[in-house]
């Protein structure tokens, strides 16, 4: 008889854990070493022999994240490994990529700097669309919802769109995290996302990772990633693996803030355009209410100027200034300072998981300020 399918507490509890061993703790601590003991005859076949391929911390947590994205996952440094190692080994020159317009700037910043002088032509397109014909791309890479604007699209969609014109299709997952939605289960070929931000979420490590089913993919990206160097560290993984534990439990919150705080946002005069896409009167609303099981605790809004974030920032007692998202603790940052062609009073604020009427009460007292 089939079992009903698990509770997602339940199986960021349970992701990736080795088989239990009486005596040894749940999740095995964190392997250190470089080399490993050879066998003095067979040498290193079917062992690990060297931490740059191989490491059991790495594996658990990579174990961990594919059971949530329902595929295989290779583990790296940081988000941007990740994705660097997606677009430098998977294009070539004559080839070309669509990128998000308004997604992760660095993505952009990357493409420019590094692709189109190896002769890679780099398209952009806005999350929410129009999207360009795909005929000719090799690649068609999406982020949703997007970083820091919050808008949305429709993956099954973008993915039998790219596949019919013979284009890879992957996914930046950053913002949803695998609880929030499965791209591979929509017909992407790859995710791609940083767990530096909700997935790990305690602001203390910097993570990457891809994941897909498709064996020559996983293949490809394997090698490109042993080769040049892009494996997180033994204890970054084993941190990150204990972190994801409490994914499910840190998101509740920090949607339920977020709800709280979108709603005292957009009544409040000092306030314009909030986004989050859990809003039944945000645009994003329809297509993330059918596509995602949650939405995230990441909030966007304008205070129309430079000077009225910083006196948002300088009177709120809780919303810590930091850049980054997902982490337990609120923090907010004005966009526009990072290049990031946004407004100059563009806030993104990302919900931690504080009790509710503290943050909402502290938000508004600073808002008030403004
Ligand atoms: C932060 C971020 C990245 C890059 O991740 P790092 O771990 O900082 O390298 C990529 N995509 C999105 C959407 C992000 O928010």
């Amino acid at each position: 008889m089939s079992q009903p399918p698990l509770g997602d507490s339940t199986r960021v509890l349970h992701a990736g854990l080795p088989p239990l061993v009486p005596g040894q703790p749940f999740l095995p601590g964190p392997v250190f070493a470089a080399p490993f003991v050879l066998d003095p005859v067979t040498g290193g076949e079917g062992i690990d022999w060297y931490g740059r391929p191989h490491n059991a911390s790495r594996r658990h947590l990579e174990t961990a994240i594919g059971e949530l994205e329902g595929g295989d996952c290779l583990a790296f440094t940081t988000g941007m490994a990740a994705i660097g190692a997606t677009l430098l080994s998977l294009l070539h020159p004559g080839d070309t990529v669509v990128l998000p317009a308004d997604g992760y700037f660095t993505t952009r910043a990357f493409a420019r700097a590094e692709l189109a002088p190896r002769g890679i032509e780099v398209l952009t397109a806005p999350t929410a669309g129009p999207y360009p014909q795909f005929e000719g791309v090799r690649l068609v890479l999406v982020e949703t919802p997007a970083n820091p604007g919050l808008d949305v699209c429709d993956l099954a969609e973008l993915a039998a769109a790219a596949h019919a014109a013979g284009a890879l299709f992957a996914v930046d997952n950053t913002t949803a995290t695998p609880l929030g939605q499965r791209p591979l289960e929509l017909g992407a070929d790859l995710v791609v996302a940083s767990g530096t931000k909700a997935l790990t979420g305690h602001s203390d490590l910097l993570l990457g990772y891809i994941a897909t089913r498709d064996g020559d993919l996983l293949a490809r990206l394997r090698s490109w990633r042993d080769s040049t160097g892009g494996s997180p560290s033994p204890f970054d993984s084993w941190l990150a693996h204990r972190s994801l534990a409490t994914l499910d439990l840190r998101l509740a919150r920090q949607t339920a803030n977020a709800a709280a705080v979108a709603d005292v946002l957009a009544a409040h005069p000092a306030v314009d355009r909030v986004r989050w896409p859990g809003r039944p009167d945000d645009p994003a609303y329809a297509v993330a209410s059918r596509q995602m099981a949650r939405v995230p605790g990441v909030v966007t809004f304008d205070l129309r100027g430079e000077a009225e974030v910083a006196r948002f920032l300088t009177a709120t007692a809780l919303v810590i200034p930091a850049t980054s998202f997902g982490g337990l603790h609120t923090t907010a940052d004005r966009r526009a300072q990072w290049g990031d062609d946004a407004p100059p009073g563009l806030v993104r604020l990302s919900c931690g998981v504080e009790d509710t009427a503290d943050l909402v009460a502290d938000i508004t007292r600073a808002l008030d300020a403004v």
